[in-house]
């Protein structure tokens, strides 16, 4: 059979619906005529509609990020005989910025000349300095009270959002800009050879929807952090190319992260090559003089507050609602007062911070707001 045969076989609607797109001129006759919105929302921007209720929440949970206004912390100290670097505070940026300020810390660890290492800490910062670690040649234990899921990073929306909370501007380290670039290109490429794999990262698109020119919040690490060339630039859409009734809207590219079986797969991988898991809380600095390696890694996030005493670093709350996965639905979008993205676990409902709050009881009011700004914006979807 030739692929003219097996077209005529099939037939051509058949072959449209299958691919999920409509062939110009062979869209059904009484779909075109009914809705006169049939190529705006199934055209080119398939957009389909999120179902929004409270019954389709599955999980709700408040994460912590670990937010320090100078930046995370990045840097090699003396401890006795030991080497503590410490890679810590990454706000709402650490699944972003978690390999490039990995490989700083690698570079710290390496110059030690110590090849036994320890890492406190088992989230997304913790998992990748180790695996660096190990790349590098190095025998590498991993000492935290908490494991996935159990843990901040599981608790995460999950894209490419390196600028996001990472710092205060107005005080952070006058070298930091440049630091924070050299961490976010290496962790975007490296992020490049984890597509494909079973989607532990994958991109995805992502829509702002907004009825006034979007403010920014430059005391929260912004546009000033910008890095063009890496993911494609936002594009603005016409009335025509979107189905929203908002007037600012845009469209773009954005690297996502499937935040449990990306987990599971690298801790996996760290163990696959060796590496040594210790369930063991740190309690002060003795708990880590006494452990055997001279050289420790500090990926405690919030947890190093209290063991190294950083007056600075402030829990910045936020709140997520998990819906039933919907098929169709596998888009991003952000908007005032909320955002939702579509993960292979759920469709998770966010979009607050509240910085210096400590509380993880999610709130029943923050819920349905989220919830009512989302129903509002989806009733009023064409199509
Ligand atoms: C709602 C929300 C949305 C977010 N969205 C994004 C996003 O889209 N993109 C992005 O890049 N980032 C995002 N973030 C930020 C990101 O989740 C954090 O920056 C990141 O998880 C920090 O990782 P970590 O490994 O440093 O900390 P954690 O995941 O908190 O891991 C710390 C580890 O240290 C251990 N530990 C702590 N204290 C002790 C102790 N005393 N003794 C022994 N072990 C200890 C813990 O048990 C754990 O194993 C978001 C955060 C939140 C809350």
């Amino acid at each position: 059979m030739n692929r003219r045969d097996f077209a005529r076989t099939l037939g051509l609607g058949g072959l449209a619906a299958a691919a999920g797109t409509a062939i110009p001129g062979c869209a059904p006759q009484s779909q075109t005529f009914a809705d006169k919105h049939y190529y705006i929302n199934r055209g080119y921007h398939q957009i389909p509609k999120l179902r929004l209720s409270t019954d389709r929440i599955v999980k709700e949970t408040v994460g912590l990020r670990p937010y320090r206004p100078s930046g995370p912390r990045i840097e090699a100290e003396s401890l006795d005989k030991k080497t503590i670097v410490h890679n810590y505070g990454h706000g709402g940026s650490g699944w972003s910025l978690s390999w490039g300020t990995g490989n700083m810390a690698r570079q710290l660890v390496l110059a030690t000349g110590q090849r036994k290492i320890a890492v406190l800490g088992c989230g997304t910062v913790g998992i990748a300095t180790a695996r660096l670690l190990q790349e590098s040649g190095c025998d590498v234990t991993i000492y935290a009270k908490d494991l996935p899921p159990n843990v901040t990073s599981n608790l995460a929306t999950g894209t490419w959002s390196p600028a996001s909370r990472v710092c205060d501007p107005n005080v952070a380290r006058p070298d930091f800009r440049k630091v924070w670039e050299e961490a976010t290109r290496f962790s975007f490429r490296r992020f490049q050879f984890l597509l494909g794999m079973n989607d532990i990262a994958c991109w995805v698109e992502e829509y702002n929807v907004h009825t006034e020119p979007p403010q920014s919040n430059p005391a929260m690490g912004s546009e000033l952090y910008e890095l063009p060339g890496l993911v494609p630039e936002r594009v603005a859409l016409t009335r025509k190319e979107h189905p929203f009734k908002a007037g600012f809207v845009t469209r773009r590219s954005n690297m996502m992260f499937n935040i449990p079986s990306y987990l599971h797969h690298h801790l996996n991988d760290f163990m696959v090559f060796g590496g040594k898991v210790k369930v063991q809380e740190i309690k002060r600095l003795e708990d880590i003089d006494a452990l055997p390696e001279q050289v420790v890694v500090n990926c405690l996030g919030l947890g190093a507050k209290a063991v190294f005493n950083d007056a600075e670093l402030t829990p910045v709350s936020g709140q997520l609602s998990c819906l039933i996965p919907q098929t169709d639905v596998q888009y991003k979008l952000n908007t005032k007062g909320a955002n939702f993205i579509a993960r292979k676990d759920g469709i998770f409902l966010g979009g607050n911070g509240i910085v210096g709050n400590w509380d993880t009881t999610p709130s029943k009011e923050q819920t349905e707001k989220v919830v009512g700004v989302l129903q509002k914006l989806m009733a009023e979807m064409r199509g």
